[in-house]
């Protein structure tokens, strides 16, 4: 069992696969998630935004992860996604989140640079196995159904990730994972299809910043722009709002189905199932099975 994420994706890379990331906001996700991944024998990351672990709460959330790794043998890695604070961002390398994701995606360059560079320092003074992940451009904030386009988001050619920006704030911060804006936009469309990703401009930023890159915003994409994402430099994939969805159907089919139940867990086994039926789909895509 390959219990260091740095190796597994230099790995996927090789093998032209993906890691899937999944965002949980309670027991249910990460039950479907687990049972899938189990069944698959492939790894996984975990993913709690700050709100996300607002919620759980860090250190119960770690506590969770390690002991689903001792229990089930399996390989689930924990990342602090979309960590706006620096305080938040420390905490979660403190408490001993796999990887963290300081974004600040939406900050001037210099700036992210900086506040980056700090994250990563303060991380491998702690465990050099932990993975730093830098955010540059914009793509929208909050897994959620959209009707347009959020403001300032990037999709036009000039407003995606520049391969010498990359570069840069890969050089200067030291981050050993990148997200980028190439056409990604977190959340999903309700009457439109998702825009297209720029599979080229992928291929130039993952040459110009040599590390692996990881694609947020997942839901709503294609399988052909995923895999196409995938051989050119794509390592990590995030779905978060296709689960939610799957979570909200799954529960109300509960509830119809027995109207007068209280008993909680006689009501969550449609929505894990319908969590499941999401992300078998979704790491049999992305790990070519
Ligand atoms: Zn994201």
């Amino acid at each position: 069992m390959v219990r260091n994420l740095k190796k597994l994706l230099a790995e996927a890379e090789k093998k032209k696969i993906a890691i899937g990331h999944f965002n949980i906001g309670e027991l249910e996700m990460l039950k479907a998630i687990s049972h899938v991944a189990q069944r698959l024998d492939v790894p996984v990351i975990i993913g709690t935004s700050e709100g996300e672990r607002d919620y759980l709460g860090i250190h119960h959330t770690v506590d969770l992860i390690k002991s689903y790794n001792q229990e089930h043998g399996h390989r689930l890695f924990l990342n602090a996604d979309h960590t706006h604070s620096m305080e938040k961002a420390k905490a979660a390398v403190d408490v001993g989140y796999d990887a963290v994701l300081f974004d600040g995606g939406k900050l001037p360059l210099e700036e992210n640079i900086r506040k980056t560079k700090e994250i990563v320092e303060y991380a491998k003074a702690k465990n050099k196995k932990n993975l730093v992940e830098g955010e540059i451009g914009d793509i929208g904030s909050g897994s959620t159904i959209r009707k347009e386009i959020p403001k300032g988001a990037a999709i036009k050619p000039e407003d995606l990730t520049k391969p010498e920006d990359a570069k840069r704030f890969v050089k200067e911060t030291g981050v050993d994972l990148l997200a980028p804006a190439v056409g990604n936009i977190h959340g999903m469309f309700a009457d439109a299809p998702e825009p297209a990703l720029d599979i080229e401009r992928i291929r130039a930023i993952r040459k110009a910043a040599g590390v692996p890159l990881v694609l947020h915003g997942g839901s709503g994409n294609t399988d052909e722009d995923f895999l196409a994402a995938i051989d050119a430099g794509v390592s990590i994939i995030h779905i978060s709002t296709e689960l939610r969805v799957a979570w909200r159907r799954g529960i109300e089919a509960g509830l119809k189905k027995n109207p007068e139940e209280i008993t909680p867990y006689k009501v969550v086994p449609e929505a894990i199932e319908e969590i499941e039926k999401v992300v078998e789909n979704r790491l049999r895509l992305f790990n070519r099975l």
